[in-house]
């Protein structure tokens, strides 16, 4: 097809939309308003954007709905570890942003303090897939409750022992008298792809959309300081900086 146009999945309303339409215009990406709600369409690149809940972003690549998502780290790996269907999808380009830790807690006033302390016990998550991978292979066994949200109320209403869930400033856990003791993952919000199965034609599309969004984050990273400084000190400024 001479005129295929790349489908990328990207969260409708969130933490991930915001900083992923950002990437996208410091890409030099620019929409016209779609047909609807569900779709963007790109001006300027032979691209389309399907605006969906993050959580559907794995399915719909890994079905070939979507070409490329931009999802984080903790659903995509969530998604792997419930399923074999999400088993071909491949990180094409960490983004650097939304970061956020998935950690074990437990009540400060508690007797858990460590992974060994959760032999027998109960872990309240809407992560039960990375809880149960993280577990096992550390060879310990514990019953996983699996919540939808405000999983951090669950010790105080007796329904779990500690808690497997997202933290980022920890103000959370703080306010609901939880203390962290394990970092399950480390996330941050990636371009997801399908490891086989594109076309020519939506990968040199692709390429040229993840060289841009290097450029971007590179230079996110880096940042020009322009001094008047005398030479002879330049050893010493380079020290300090
Ligand atoms: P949706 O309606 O699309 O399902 P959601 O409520 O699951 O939305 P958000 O709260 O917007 O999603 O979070 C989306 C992603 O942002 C998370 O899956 C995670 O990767 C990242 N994230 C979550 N919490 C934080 C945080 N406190 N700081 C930074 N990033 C976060
Ligand atoms: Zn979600």
């Amino acid at each position: 097809m001479p005129d295929e146009r790349m489908k990328l999945a990207v969260q409708s309303k969130g933490r991930l939309s915001d900083g992923g339409m950002e990437l996208l215009s410091k890409s030099g990406v620019r929409f016209a308003y779609g047909r609807d709600q569900l779709h963007r369409r790109a001006e300027n690149l032979p691209l389309d954007l399907m605006l969906v809940r993050d959580d559907d972003i794995p399915s719909f690549v890994a079905g070939g709905a979507c070409d490329f998502g931009i999802v984080g780290e903790n659903v995509l790996y969530e998604m792997q570890a419930r399923s074999q269907r999400y088993g071909d999808l491949e990180v094409a380009l960490p983004l650097g942003f939304a970061r956020c830790t998935l950690k074990l807690a437990a009540p400060k006033s508690g007797d858990i303090r460590s992974l060994a302390d959760l032999a027998g016990r109960s872990i309240a998550t809407s992560y039960p897939g990375l809880t149960r991978k993280y577990l096992a292979d550390r060879g310990i066994e514990a019953e996983i409750v699996e919540m939808r949200g405000s999983v951090e109320v669950a010790p105080r209403m007796g329904i779990a022992d500690a808690i497997c869930d997202l933290v980022s400033s920890g103000a959370t856990l703080e306010a609901n008298g939880l203390a962290a003791f394990e970092t399950v993952l480390e996330s941050e919000a990636v371009l997801v792809r399908r490891a086989t199965g594109r076309s020519a034609e939506i990968d040199t599309v692709a390429r040229t959309l993840i060289e841009r969004m290097e450029g971007v984050i590179a230079s996110a990273q880096t940042k020009y300081i322009l001094l008047n400084a005398p030479k002879d000190r330049l050893a010493e400024i380079k020290d300090l900086l």
